[in-house]
């Protein structure tokens, strides 16, 4: 019984992440891929899904439920989260935070005009982590919140050491301070910048004969992206780098450490990702809202959502009476 069709928008990471995620879902049918490419250069190795160039999308309409946009913030879902809204029920990850409010707003707009359902910043952070800090929050009103990244693979960060003289290639890793942790888990609710609560670990690719403490001491005293924090440089041959290097491994914390009763009896809410991939633990949570999206769209919603709004029992391919007899 695979009810929901499913197309993806865009093929990086994440699109390929949510390839996988489909085949792990029975209710699911993936429909098609939609690329900004040639559809025949892109390497797909699934007999029944098409490949299709974007500016097609339109013939679609009627043959899927919902599009999973796995296109970039920075650029791709600006533009496409509302071209895209006006035709489809879509999900999406955008997670630039500051500008969130602006996204939906552009969003909501088009889903209401086209009467679909758009989840957008759908993931972890934004997504997972955000509905961790609301709940915390509504349930002990007396409190701090708490959020460490990483260990992760962090793409601007690898971006800016590959860009300076002498290295050939690179990554750098977010790390949370282990201090800054225990002291959040104490419950004594610390005040703590960023840079405190996060130190960042470089593998370096020197070229020949480059000179490795000049390298150092460049990404040590990069502005913004180092200069504030903790920063480790490890030089090692390009092949550790492939064998080593190449997953992308991400994560964190949300911690809320809280008072309640007359007595201030101290409270800790903590929840936790060890992720050994993130695309593809990002295209699962897009996955399971996609089953959400076409749920609502059915009850005759229509506009933006967030995690916010959607209740937990719509990510579930499972019947009600089934979650409440082994879950709750
Ligand atoms: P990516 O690999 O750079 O892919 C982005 C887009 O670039 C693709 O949709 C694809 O579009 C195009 N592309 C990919 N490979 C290409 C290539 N070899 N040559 C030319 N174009 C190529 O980005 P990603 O790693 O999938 O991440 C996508 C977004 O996910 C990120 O920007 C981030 O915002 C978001 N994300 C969110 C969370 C969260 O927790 N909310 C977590 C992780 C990531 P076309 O197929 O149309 O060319």
């Amino acid at each position: 019984n695979k009810q929901i069709r499913i197309g993806i928008v865009g093929y990086g990471n994440l699109g390929r992440g949510t390839v996988e995620a489909i085949k792990k879902s029975a209710d699911m049918e993936l429909i098609a891929i939609f690329t900004r490419r040639a559809p025949e250069s892109l390497e797909i190795d699934e007999p029944n899904v098409k490949v299709v160039h974007i500016s097609n999308v339109r013939d679609y309409q009627e043959k899927i439920d919902v599009m999973i946009l796995c296109g970039g913030s920075a650029t791709d879902l600006p533009e496409q989260g509302p071209e895209l809204a006006k035709l489809f029920n879509t999900i999406d990850s955008y997670d630039t935070h500051a500008k969130i409010p602006e996204y939906f707003s552009s969003v909501d707009a088009v889903a209401k005009a086209s009467n679909k359902v758009s989840i957008i910043s759908v993931g972890w952070d934004p997504g997972l982590f955000s509905i961790n800090r609301l709940m915390a929050e509504a349930i002990i009103p007396q409190g701090e919140n708490y959020t460490f990244w990483g260990k992760g693979l962090s793409q601007g960060h690898s971006d800016a050491v590959r860009r300076v003289d002498g290295v050939k290639d690179g990554v750098q890793y977010t790390i949370p301070a282990d201090a800054a942790i225990e002291k959040v888990r104490s419950g004594v609710n610390p005040e703590l910048t960023t840079a405190e609560k996060h130190r960042r670990v470089c593998y370096i690719v020197a070229e020949e004969g480059a000179d490795q403490a000049k390298i150092e001491n460049e990404i040590k005293t990069m502005p913004n992206y180092f200069a504030d924090y903790d920063t480790e440089v490890n030089f090692i041959t390009e092949e550790v780098l492939k064998a080593e290097h190449s997953a992308a491994p991400h994560g964190g914390f949300v911690i809320r450490g809280g008072e309640t009763g007359a007595d201030q009896n101290k409270q800790i809410i903590e929840f936790s990702l060890k992720l050994g991939s993130n695309p593809e633990f990002t295209a699962s949570v897009l996955v399971a809202y996609a089953r959400a999206a076409y749920r609502l769209h059915k009850e005759g919603q229509a506009g933006a959502k967030t995690v916010f709004d959607v209740p937990p029992i719509y990510l579930s391919p499972r019947s009600a009476e089934d979650l409440r007899r082994d879950l709750l």
